[in-house]
């Protein structure tokens, strides 16, 4: 009996080094997944058939994708990165590019039922939209910021917007200065959708400037929101019921430092970007990161 099971073939996973050296190529595996578009879903797959296949991925891959999605902000976030790593790696950038975390009730947001986290097909990303989540002390610091998803709440409640970004350089940043140096606490209940760390609420910093509100299409104060200790944000806010009222506008308006766009108006929250780029990664006029979910077309 113990001979027979030494002349069966090995299981795939018992397999020898020589065995599977082509699927462990890290060249043939950048060109089938250069091919593939960088799906995401296929890589994360390929993540969790074996340990060596997983550290292939997360040493080089992650990073590929994330370069293919958004160059633009992928060079930007890497630039300044020691090695190329980034804060919390980039199979975290990688998830929060395509991964809106849900929503918790929190010591500052209250909302009747969590909100489960899901994988979205497409999201925008600003560095314009980034700065008006940063205070006047901290505006040198670089950081991009998603559009909100839209999650509807019911008859009886506003939309709820959820939204995520990623600062640049984040240990060096005057947001994170000003923290350590305030020693704000760290939340005891709340974590990183996105790394698992500990996160820092900006609301108890006292770190939310007005301009965020009105980025977001909603009310100062009715919106929180969080960055970890690896410079990952998340956050959530009440949206302001979409309508073509004057009124509706003139409040929205009424702000000192508005940045938004002129042409954005008109029923539409005004949401506007300075950043535009296509799908495929190529670079438009005006710089925002588009990651798309799928083959880019
Ligand atoms: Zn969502
Ligand atoms: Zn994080």
């Amino acid at each position: 009996m113990n001979a027979n099971r030494r002349l069966r073939p090995n299981p795939p996973s018992e397999r020898s080094d020589s065995d599977d050296n082509g699927i462990l190529n890290e060249r043939i595996l950048f060109l089938v997944f250069q091919s593939m578009d960088w799906d995401i879903q296929a890589l994360s797959s390929t993540a969790s058939v074996n340990h060596k296949l997983r550290a292939i991925v997360k040493r080089l891959l992650w990073r590929e994708l994330c370069k293919y999605r958004a160059p633009r902000m992928a060079a930007a976030l890497g630039n300044c990165a020691p090695n190329g790593r980034i804060g919390g790696g980039w199979h975290t950038l990688a998830k929060l590019m395509f991964f809106c975390g849900g929503c918790e009730p929190t010591r500052n947001f209250k909302v009747s039922q969590p909100t489960p986290g899901h994988l979205v097909k497409s999201s925008r990303f600003s560095k314009t939209s980034g700065q008006s989540f940063l205070t006047k002390k901290c505006r040198g610091d670089l950081l991009y910021v998603s559009d909100p998803c839209e999650h509807p709440m019911g008859e009886k409640e506003d939309d709820l917007g959820i939204y995520r970004g990623v600062f640049k350089g984040f240990d060096k940043s005057r947001t994170r200065a000003y923290l350590i140096g305030r020693r704000v606490k760290l939340e005891e209940r709340v974590r990183c959708p996105y790394c698992g760390a500990p996160v820092w609420s900006m609301t108890t910093a006292g770190l939310v400037p007005k301009s965020a509100a009105r980025r977001l299409g909603s009310h100062h104060g009715a919106l929180e929101y969080f960055v970890c200790v690896s410079g990952h944000m998340h956050g959530m806010c009440w949206l302001v019921p979409l309508s073509d009222d004057e009124n509706g506008l003139s409040e929205m308006n009424g702000c000192d430092d508005s940045d938004f766009d002129d042409d954005h108006y008109g029923g539409v929250r005004r949401i506007s970007y300075d950043d535009r780029t296509a799908t495929n990664g190529s670079i438009g006029s005006m710089g925002e990161e588009v990651v798309v979910d799928g083959p880019a077309k």
